[in-house]
């Protein structure tokens, strides 16, 4: 068996923002060689998503719009969490709901995807250096 680690590093200069990276994902199965097997993607961060849906930007829209008036930002007081000083209680919620990783199958050599499937990392307290981990395994 085959295995392939590599680390994407992500800087959204945001709070907030979903950002496509099935190419890059693309990009390290294609180095990996492997044909027959899985890829692992997930966010590294616990205020991060990696998740998987349609690429389309009304929908994106319609995704923070919900998350927001599920675990609203501000008031930050509302949130325990806030009470060690940080202010991002909510990103750990919408980091929640969106999911922390994905698992693609890969057949012949490619992301073995559903019509619209594409993957996304999902920001939700940004400003900062994260990483998001690939592995490939198979052969
Ligand atoms: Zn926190």
């Amino acid at each position: 068996m085959r295995s392939h680690t590599e680390y994407l590093w992500m800087e959204v200069p945001s709070r907030r923002a979903f950002v496509p990276i099935t190419a890059q994902v693309e990009a390290a199965v294609e180095r990996s060689g492997v044909r027959e097997g899985l890829v692992l993607v997930n966010a590294m961060h616990i205020s991060a998503s990696v998740f998987i849906n349609d690429d389309e930007s009304g929908l994106h829209q319609d995704y923070d719009a919900w998350l927001e008036k599920l675990a609203p930002h501000a008031p930050t007081s509302q949130y325990r969490h806030n009470d060690t000083g940080e202010d991002n209680a909510d990103a750990h919620l919408k980091r929640q709901v969106m999911g922390r990783e994905v698992v693609v199958a890969i057949t012949e050599g490619k992301l073995d995807f559903g019509p619209w499937e594409r993957i996304f990392y999902g920001e939700f307290d940004g400003r900062r250096r994260k990483r998001v981990l690939i592995k490939v395994i198979g052969g």
